[in-house]
């Protein structure tokens, strides 16, 4: 799969990004108000915090949320059509992502997905979606 540019790390995201080294997805969340957030922050968008902030390991399980196939490219090497997806994951909170192992046409909002990694040259990896069985395990 070709992909577009990938952000570099910075303070905020550096946690987030090594955890993907082992394919580990993880969700901030806030140990003072213990709700949750994605993208990682320096700050807890619910209350406020800075200094109680961690990342936990998410189940890499959710649903999807809502997609679009992108048929045009916005980089002359992307191949198309490729799938952007909202997916809630079952920790509550929205990762942007890609869809991925079916036809683009057959993705419909609701659907299960679970995490799967594509290996960037530098290490990291990008966590895309693909279709999950229809009940979460248990
Ligand atoms: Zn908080």
């Amino acid at each position: 799969m070709n992909l577009p540019p990938v952000p570099a790390p910075d303070a905020v995201t550096a946690g987030w990004w090594e955890a993907t080294r082992e394919h580990r997805l993880t969700v901030q969340r806030c140990t003072a108000c213990s709700r949750p957030q994605h993208p990682p922050r320096s700050i807890c968008i619910h209350c406020g915090r800075t200094d109680a902030l961690r990342l936990d390991d998410a189940a890499g399980t959710g649903v999807v949320d809502s997609f679009t196939v992108v048929h045009r490219a916005p980089f002359p090497d992307l191949e198309v059509p490729y799938v952007i997806a909202r997916v809630r994951l079952d920790e509550g909170v929205i990762c942007l992502t890609r869809l991925t192992n079916a036809d683009p046409d057959s993705w419909r909002i609701g659907d299960r997905v679970r995490v799967d990694w594509i290996d960037l040259p530098d290490g990291r990896a990008l966590p895309v979606f693909v279709p999950a069985p229809a009940e979460p395990p248990r």
